[in-house]
């Protein structure tokens, strides 16, 4: 069993670094909110005085973060630093791809980007995918850490690839989700019930996650989030975050998104209007108010 070092105990961090708990690993961690450290006890883990002090004897250290300025604060401002030189370094938090590769540069260390996908349930129950970028020998050592957290392990490339991942795939759910609740919209002004079109589109050519798992409108898909008031679920905010990681990506690199570019617009006109914490899935509220 390892000895780990985590900082970043939110919604996400707690419950992975509980699950490295109950897997026999001795985890150390760090967050700025007394209630995470207190919840890390509880888990079964012990306290640090600061995000440094988790690495002392640390195998692995795995951050948890925002966004790509606290990840950039925190290994840079001295938890690389004080790491064992044989450590190897997760970054889990969502971040832009070009920050995830200057910190992977900068610390010269084994360092993996792992973003998660799953949400805080995947979280608690251990089954969230990891979208995998570094060095092949450093994802096989982190590999049976990762598993404690998650269910689907997947090496995309270099470093920044598991980043790439994450920001390609959420723009196309953000995308296909958009186009399910134009259909549903279109469906109702042609006299069309959301149940028949479900039927047909779920098993034909327009079958899609954000209609099978995460339906738009309420009925068909029992456990989506439009059966309880679109309560998250995957809230706006954090849609419309990755939605901007996919733009910043795109134009660092001349990629044509155009529809990315209007799900962001459509997203920050989503949480403007009061749905930064509703479900993703409550932007058809919005588009049929339009209509
Ligand atoms: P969160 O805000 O609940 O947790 C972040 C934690 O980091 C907080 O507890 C905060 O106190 C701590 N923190 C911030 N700066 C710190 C510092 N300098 N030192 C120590 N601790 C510090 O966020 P979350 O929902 O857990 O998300 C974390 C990351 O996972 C984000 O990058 C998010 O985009 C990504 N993510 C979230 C979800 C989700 O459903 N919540 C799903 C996939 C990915």
């Amino acid at each position: 069993m390892a000895r780990i070092g985590f900082v970043g105990l939110g919604n996400m961090g707690l419950p992975m670094a509980a699950n490295l708990c109950r897997a026999g690993h001795a985890v150390v961690g760090f967050d700025l909110s007394e209630a995470a450290m207190t919840g890390l006890e509880a888990a079964g883990g012990r306290r640090a005085v600061d995000a440094a002090g988790v690495a002392a004897g640390a195998e692995m250290v795995i951050t948890m973060l925002p966004a790509s300025r606290h990840v950039r604060e925190v290994w840079l401002g001295g938890l690389a630093a004080a790491a064992r030189a044989d450590a190897i370094f997760i970054d889990c938090s969502t971040i832009d791809v070009a920050a995830a590769r200057e910190v992977a540069a900068a610390v010269n260390q084994p360092m993996l980007d792992a973003p998660v996908s799953g949400g805080v349930m995947g979280a608690e129950n251990a089954t969230l995918t990891f979208m995998v970028g570094g060095e092949d020998s450093a994802v096989e050592a982190a590999r049976p850490v990762l598993e404690a957290m998650g269910r689907s392990i997947v090496h995309c490339g270099a470093a920044g690839a598991g980043q790439a991942a994450k920001a390609c795939n959420n723009m196309l759910l953000a995308i296909s989700m958009i186009g399910t609740c134009e259909a549903f919209l279109l469906a109702e002004k042609l006299g069309l019930s959301h149940q028949a079109l479900f039927d047909v589109a779920s098993k034909s050519s327009g079958q899609c996650w954000a209609m099978t798992s995460y339906c738009p409108v309420p009925g068909p898909v029992p456990a989506s989030p439009a059966n309880r008031d679109y309560k998250p679920g995957f809230a706006g905010a954090l849609m419309l975050k990755d939605l901007g990681l996919a733009q910043a990506a795109a134009a660092s690199t001349g990629a044509s998104t155009p529809l990315g570019a209007r799900a962001l617009e459509l997203y920050e006109a989503f949480c403007a209007e009061g749905g930064a914490g509703t479900d993703f899935s409550g932007i058809i509220q919005m588009l049929r108010g339009q209509g």
